[in-house]
């Protein structure tokens, strides 16, 4: 199964794909991630996402495209694959889709909208917490570690992000809509948008995707 998961920041994206990815060896390919180990390694090109990522801007198309192009060309044709915070314009949408083609690989099976309220992803946001060392993601209420404030896969400290402050959660919510929102529209065109209720618990959220992905016979 080939798929993209849409959705605003704080919609469970990446928690649905590491589930995924624990379950049915789906490997996810998060974006966000992927810049962030980037910049953590002190690579030119995390040196140069940074100041779209600090300010809640996104980094741009030609930039995240080729990275993420990059790594896809190191997966099986066959791998099944959930890609989490990519596409995020349509810009990388047609991209994506013109390389999907011209590589042979099969084409996006389905696109996955998690729906949910600004209300609640400021509430989801503001309890995130990243691993400063291997880049894990916790939460304070929905998914603590085992022991406060740390790691449990490496020990590390765990931190907010520093785009996950109030005033750059409201400028990635306005990013979102005006530059990501679009694309809903595009894959509902190509028949592929499905949408999962994202203000759901984790575990009902989990149940909800691997019904839907059931009812497609994808699982
Ligand atoms: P995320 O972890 O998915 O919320 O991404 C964090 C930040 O990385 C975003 O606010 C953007 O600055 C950048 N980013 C991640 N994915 C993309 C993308 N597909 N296009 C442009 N910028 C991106």
């Amino acid at each position: 199964m080939r798929l993209i998961f849409l959705g605003p920041p704080g919609a469970g994206k990446g928690t649905q794909a590491s589930l995924l990815l624990q379950r049915y060896g789906t490997v996810s390919l998060a974006s966000g991630d992927i810049l962030r180990e980037a910049l953590r390694r002190g690579d030119p090109i995390g040196r140069q996402a940074h100041q779209y990522m600090e300010n809640g801007s996104l980094v741009p198309d030609e930039v995240i495209t080729e990275l993420i192009l990059q790594r896809l060309e190191t997966l099986g044709k066959e791998q099944s694959f959930v890609l989490d915070g990519f596409p995020r314009t349509e810009a990388q949408a047609r991209a994506l889709d013109v390389w999907l083609e011209r590589r042979g690989h099969k084409r996006i099976d389905r696109v996955v909208d998690f729906d949910i309220s600004e209300e609640k992803i400021v509430r989801r946001l503001a309890g995130r917490r990243i691993c400063g060392g291997c880049g894990a993601s916790y939460h304070t209420e929905n998914l603590p570690p085992h022991r406060e404030g740390f790691c449990n896969r490496c020990g590390g400290e765990l931190r907010m992000r520093e785009d996950d402050l109030p005033e750059t959660i409201r400028k990635r919510l306005a990013v979102y809509h005006r530059q990501t929102e679009p694309l809903l529209k595009f894959y509902r065109n190509q028949g592929k948008l499905r949408v999962v209720p994202g203000d759901l618990e984790i575990e009902s959220q989990y149940e909800a995707l691997l019904q839907l992905l059931k009812a497609e016979q994808l699982v």
